[in-house]
């Protein structure tokens, strides 16, 4: 294949990715990266728990479970080369009761297929031995979890793409995508440069960008925000290293849980409720545009309709401090209200069909000059690296 002039739109953890591994792979002979925000790593990317997942919730054969599965390997080998803070902190995923326990064997099955070393069920007493504070009828431990920084991570990978010679353009917002048959044009800050081959990894804003270069309309982002408290110094004792809940089956979202975070703080979060907008991390803060998108989808109305019991458990964690950190008291009985502040907010980017369903899988879109990456939610930055592997193979083959 001959060499091919590429840009790439979206300075997150996987557009990084991506744009290097076009370069070391040989696909392409010139990469552009075009990041709107004066820095990388500005949404998703920098706004995450920090984990590395094992992958012990997906869908055996699917993206996710192969593609994290790989991504693990894949950002351990660059943690080391480039002294990224890297850690196996371990995380446990307790059940309560027996209906729980039911779901973790589920999981185990699945970690298990999905080839996840060291994973195994584990009684209340060995629970207490690797997290004294937890409580819980039995748990499902994964000693090989980890956690990382991923701005970081994401500023190592641009440092291997500018030096095999990619260019970075941050503040460079990419207004418009034009497939004209044979090349790309794109435009940026009213001036149009033309590519053989253009991926977009814009996150939070990908549908949009796809729709308007000719992509279907759907999926379409719907944006879930998640807030975090994070422990008091004092009381960070409470947590080794990740607890989580039984996931609900019925929902993407793993439930709040408690994160260590690579810098020795403890989240506590997230949370999952409709948020205000694509990039509204303030409390009320409202994005007009944003509401009026999601208020016009009426795969959205028919989400809503499906998922009552989960948006008012969710709805109540927004408006009450107490119902937020009870659903963390479940599994560290002696943690307070007072133990805890305000940490940052998130906001995923969850593509929606419009039947109502929430994208399950990694979503990647497009034809031969343009490449769309629809659907990347957790773990989606595990697995940024395989996903950009699985991209690029895919422009190569088309
Ligand atoms: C609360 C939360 C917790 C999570 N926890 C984890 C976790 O623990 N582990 C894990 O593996 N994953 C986790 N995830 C998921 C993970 O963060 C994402 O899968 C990953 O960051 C996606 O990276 P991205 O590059 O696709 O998106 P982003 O990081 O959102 O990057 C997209 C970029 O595109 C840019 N952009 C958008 N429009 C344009 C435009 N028109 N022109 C130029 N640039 C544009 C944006 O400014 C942005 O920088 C979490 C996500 C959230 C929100």
């Amino acid at each position: 294949m001959t060499k091919v002039r590429a840009a790439v739109v979206g300075g997150g953890i996987v557009g990084v990715a991506v744009a290097r591994e076009l370069l070391l792979s040989g696909t392409a002979a010139s990469v552009e990266l075009f990041e709107k925000e004066p820095a990388l790593a500005a949404h998703q990317t920098g706004r995450n728990s920090g984990v590395v997942h094992a992958g012990l919730y997906y869908e055996p054969g699917g993206l996710k479970a192969t593609l994290c599965r790989r991504g693990v390997g894949l950002l351990q080998e660059v943690a080391a080369r480039r002294n990224v803070p890297y850690e196996e902190c371990g995380k446990v995923v307790v059940a309560r009761d027996d209906a729980e326990l039911a779901r973790l064997r589920l999981i185990l099955d699945r970690a298990l297929a999905n080839g996840v070393p060291g994973v195994r069920m584990i009684g209340a007493a060995e629970l207490q031995r690797i997290e004294p504070h937890s409580r819980g009828l039995a748990a499902l431990h994964s000693p090989t979890t980890a956690i990382t920084d991923y701005a970081a991570m994401t500023r190592a990978l641009a440092l291997d793409f500018t030096e095999a010679g990619g260019t970075v353009r941050l503040g460079h917002k990419v207004t418009a995508m034009t497939d004209g048959g044979t090349r790309v044009s794109v435009t940026t800050g009213g001036t149009s440069s033309s590519f053989d081959l253009v991926i977009n990894c814009a996150g939070l804003q990908s549908d949009r960008l796809a729709k308007a270069s000719g992509d279907s309309a759907n999926p379409r982002i719907a944006p879930f925000f998640g807030a975090y408290f994070l422990l008091r110094p004092e009381r960070r004792a409470l947590v080794n290293g990740l607890i989580y809940p039984a996931p609900d089956p019925r929902y993407p979202f793993l439930g709040v849980h408690l994160t260590k975070r690579i810098d020795g703080e403890i989240m506590v979060g997230p949370n999952a409720f409709l948020a205000g907008g694509r990039e509204a991390y303030r409390a009320l803060q409202l994005a007009p545009r944003d509401l009026a998108a999601v208020a016009g989808f009426g795969g959205f109305w028919r989400f809503a309709a499906g998922n009552v019991p989960a948006a008012v458990r969710e709805g109540r964690t927004v408006l009450s401090r107490r119902v937020f950190i009870d659903a963390a008291r479940a599994y560290v009985p002696e943690l307070e209200l007072s133990d805890v502040m305000p940490g940052h907010r998130g906001i995923r980017a969850q593509a929606m069909n419009p039947d109502g369903s929430l994208v399950d899988d990694f979503v990647i879109t497009g034809n031969a000059r343009i490449m769309h990456v629809r659907n990347a939610p957790s773990p989606g930055a595990t697995s940024s690296m395989a996903i950009a592997e699985h991209v690029v193979a895919l422009a190569s083959a088309r």
